[in-house]
């Protein structure tokens, strides 16, 4: 079995994996991470906030890459990029390579990738994001 590094952003059952926004019935706004009390754009209340996924999937915005990491989580170096989802919202994100700025306005989409395994022996897994446009260079790391 799978389970999800953040349990209410992703489901991972679902391939391609798809994030779990909110979409406001008054104003339309689509929100990763959900809203639940409430629209924060319009005021609208949490009745007219609807659960929608949205595809893990959008435009390079900004990347930043970390090369001294002191965290286990992650192994250095790696990059972070700033992602504009197809629906909207603007989301931090990890992407499965290192990329670097001539990047920036490339499509990317998340894939699962598996980050450890749990105390129950599940994979631990979370959307990471590949640049989907360079499918032919993505083998030429030494
Ligand atoms: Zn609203």
């Amino acid at each position: 079995m799978t389970t999800a590094r953040q349990p209410g952003l992703y489901d991972p059952g679902e391939t391609p994996p798809q994030l779990r926004a909110s979409r406001c019935g008054a104003c339309e706004t689509v929100a990763f991470p959900a809203m639940t009390i409430g629209c924060e754009v319009c005021g609208a209340p949490a009745e007219r906030l609807a659960a929608s996924p949205i595809a893990a999937a959008g435009v390079l915005y900004s990347v930043a890459t970390v090369h001294l990491h002191h965290g286990k989580d992650i192994e250095a170096p790696f990059t972070m990029a700033e992602i504009e989802l197809d629906d909207g919202p603007l989301i931090r994100a990890t992407l499965r390579d290192v990329v670097d700025v001539a990047s920036i306005g490339q499509r990317v989409h998340a894939e699962w990738f598996t980050t450890g395994v749990d105390d129950d022996g599940n994979d631990v897994v979370e959307p990471r994001f590949v640049v989907s446009e360079s499918m032919e260079t993505a083998g030429t790391a030494s």
